[in-house]
């Protein structure tokens, strides 16, 4: 469920391992069971920040409550093994969510879910390669925002109602981002899709319904 944007990732992970004492005296923040060979070889953040934005937003960790918080809202949650680990090291903070579509087949149980596991390997706790560029990545970039894959063929593109989704998907979709935004305090106007966070304008289409619909919802 919290996964990549499949068509931009382009960093390179194995830059940031090294040995956990090197990053430590560098300023960083090293997190175990990302990077390969010895435990000692960690992912390495420096660009975190040690200032939490507000009481509930935590940062510089893996977000590992996701499945509790999902659960508490009373979704059924399946846990991919090893999500807990499989992040792009720890999250700067939770200012935002933003909203995809996997654009995925039209048949099957979660089709996309063997790339969005495995396809870059992002399917994760932690910080995840879902935005590319964006409006404004001190606040929609992949440190700051969780990214929400739903499973959709993602067509016809359009940003009106949500006619194209089923609605017990479309209400789940709605309960779980209510449920984050509870628990990292992510007000609903920094609750955008991926077609709204995304730079250039245009650049992506997802998710195809009324993200305005969608916010206005929330709210209520
Ligand atoms: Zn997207």
């Amino acid at each position: 469920m919290f996964i990549i944007d499949l068509k931009n990732n382009d960093i390179d992970l194995s830059a940031n391992c090294m040995e956990a004492t090197l990053c430590k005296s560098q300023g960083g923040i090293p997190s175990t069971g990302i990077c390969p060979g010895t435990s000692t070889n960690q992912c390495c953040d420096k660009a975190y920040t040690s200032v939490p934005i507000n009481d509930k937003t935590p940062v510089n960790r893996m977000l590992t409550d996701l499945a509790e918080i999902l659960r508490g809202a009373g979704l059924s949650v399946i846990e991919s093994e090893g999500w807990q680990t499989r992040g792009h090291s720890v999250m700067t903070s939770v200012k935002s969510i933003i909203c995809h579509h996997t654009n995925g087949p039209a048949t099957g149980d979660f089709p996309s879910l063997r790339i969005v596991r495995d396809g870059r390997k992002d399917l994760a706790a932690g910080r995840s390669y879902h935005a590319g560029a964006t409006i404004d990545d001190s606040v929609f970039g992949n440190p700051n925002a969780i990214g929400i894959e739903a499973e959709a063929v993602g067509v016809p593109l359009t940003n009106s109602g949500h006619e194209y989704w089923p609605e017990v998907q479309y209400q789940s979709y709605i309960r779980g981002v209510r449920a984050l935004q509870a628990a990292y305090g992510v007000p609903a106007s920094r609750v955008l899709g991926h077609k709204e966070a995304a730079a250039p304008v245009g650049r992506k289409p997802d998710p195809n319904f009324s993200m305005d619909e969608f916010r206005a919802t929330l709210a209520k």
